[in-house]
């Protein structure tokens, strides 16, 4: 069988299991793979022409699913489901300005500056905040410049292909250090197995937990319920701006600041807006880096998680700490575990991923094929899943979609019952006691 981007076409774009990573656009030798739009990121033949058939784009592409450590582990096994980890610390920049600006804590950006200073690398792979929206809503940059990383702090939760600067890093000689999503991460390491170069020059490798990200929709939408005219949008200030868990906020060209709480905007995205792949997605904790980093969960503190996974990353960290940089405590021991954000993901992402791939399996739709972990999985959330999946699936036809979105309470109402609520119904909540109850083993339901 020839091996080329007409794979990629039919078993993952066209099957929408396409995560936007830009890997297979960044490998390409002959440039012939390119961007739809820099507005959705679907990659698409430039010119069939040119290809080699050298089938590097598939290699690399992790739309299918790659192996992980965790699978090892049972899926009830709190930190088993890391995957390979040396220590789980919480910690934050003792930099005022970062601290108060980052996602959470600021480690990402800490270290990212760290590295750059003690020239472990010459430059870092960043997402950064666009001035004008018409140079789209963020994007990827490769810089040395201290500045840019500051303005790239905050998670932005659309889409944005990382995996592009392949192209970039094979055609210098700088080490790099780069911060990407799980997938985003998993398809540079399959780069690094193919080309030598990408090996030698990716230096440190900053993962980022990740539940979702979502179509550059999620734009539109938001602005309508904040009725916000697209035409006066001047640029998006931060998605997590201003505290605990933070405003989706936009500045418009007047100069007027409006501001959407995070919470209300992410119930909202995950239900109308979400990638479908994302909703298929098991690496939720980014195991092919060096460092991975999440919120620490409950919005409790300004603090970021931590999963240091390498005697590279454990050495930055003391240096870090050494300099009064950040402040980090290793919270390693399980009790705390089970009240950080990790329980919490593998119920949501590694639990209801493994019961949808199977759900899709069983229909013999093209799915992600994951190995599944062993495990006992409870049945009320099974049904509780599989629901709300063909329900996410059927609002996010652009018919349905478009008809709940003409009214905006409508649509804040469907997304947080969707993502919030059905859980916590009544119903659902004595179900779930019930067969607690029954079960022998209580430790194996979430
Ligand atoms: C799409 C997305 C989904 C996430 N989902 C979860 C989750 O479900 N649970 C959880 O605990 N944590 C999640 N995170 C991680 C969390 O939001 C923080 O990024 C993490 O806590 C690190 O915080 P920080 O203050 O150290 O980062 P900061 O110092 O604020 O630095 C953030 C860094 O993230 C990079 N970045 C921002 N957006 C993107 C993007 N779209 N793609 C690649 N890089 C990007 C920027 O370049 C920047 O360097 C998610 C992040 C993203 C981007
Ligand atoms: S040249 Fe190689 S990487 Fe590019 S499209 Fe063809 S097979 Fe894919
Ligand atoms: S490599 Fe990334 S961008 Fe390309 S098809 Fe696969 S998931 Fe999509
Ligand atoms: S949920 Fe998975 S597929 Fe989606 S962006 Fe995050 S790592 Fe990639």
């Amino acid at each position: 069988m020839v091996r080329n981007f007409n794979y990629i076409k039919n078993e993952v774009v066209n099957s929408n299991l396409c995560s936007r990573c830009g890997a297979c656009v960044g490998i390409c030798p002959k440039q012939v793979i390119t961007f739809k739009s820099n507005v959705n990121y679907e990659p698409t033949w430039s010119s069939e022409e040119g290809c080699i058939n050298c089938g590097l784009c598939i290699d690399v592409c992790p739309a299918k699913g790659y192996s992980l450590q965790a699978d090892n582990k049972n899926i009830n096994d709190i930190s088993g489901n890391l995957g390979r980890f040396i220590d789980v610390y919480e910690g934050k920049a003792l930099d005022n300005y970062i601290n108060s600006n980052a996602t959470s804590g600021g480690i990402v950006t800490a270290v990212l500056i760290y590295l750059l200073k003690c020239k472990e690398v010459e430059k870092v792979v960043v997402v950064e905040n666009t001035e004008d929206s018409k140079d789209g809503y963020a994007k990827v940059t490769v810089t040395s410049n201290i500045e840019t990383i500051l303005n790239s702090m905050q998670s932005k939760y659309i889409q944005l292909p990382v995996g592009k600067v392949i192209n970039e890093i094979r055609n210098k000689k700088e080490n790099i250090a780069i911060v990407g999503l799980p997938c985003q991460l998993a398809a540079i390491d399959k780069a690094s197995q193919k080309l030598p170069v990408i090996k030698s020059r990716i230096k440190f490798k900053i993962g980022l937990f990740c539940g979702f990200t979502y179509t550059q929709d999620s734009v539109e939408d938001m602005l309508k319920i904040m009725e916000v005219k697209e035409i006066n949008l001047k640029r998006i200030v931060g998605w997590r701006n201003g505290g605990l868990p933070g405003n989706f906020t936009v500045e418009l060209n007047d100069g007027t600041i409006k501001a959407l709480p995070f919470i209300k905007e992410h119930s909202i995205n995950v239900t109308f807006n979400a990638l479908n792949r994302c909703g298929l997605c098991k690496d939720c904790f980014a195991e092919y880096a060096d460092i991975s980093l999440g919120d620490i969960g409950g919005w409790r503190s300004k603090e970021t998680l931590i999963v240091s996974r390498t005697d590279k990353a454990e050495q930055i960290l003391a240096e870090m700490v050494k300099n009064n940089l950040i402040r980090i405590k290793s919270i390693r021991d399980s009790k705390y575990l089970k009240k950080t954000v990790i329980p919490f993901m593998i119920k949501e992402k590694i639990i209801k991923t493994q019961i949808r791939n199977k759900y899709l399996k069983s229909k013999n739709i093209t799915n992600v094929e994951w190995e599944y972990r062993k495990g006992t999985i409870s049945k009320i959330l099974k049904i509780e899943s599989l629901l709300l999946y063909r329900l996410s699936l059927l609002l996010r036809n652009s018919k349905v979609k478009r008809k709940i979105f003409k009214n905006k309470y409508m649509a804040i109402v469907v997304g947080e019952l969707i993502y919030y609520r059905l859980s916590k119904n009544i119903l659902v909540r004595a179900m779930k006691k019930l067969e607690k109850k029954f079960l022998k083993d209580e430790d194996v339901l979430l």
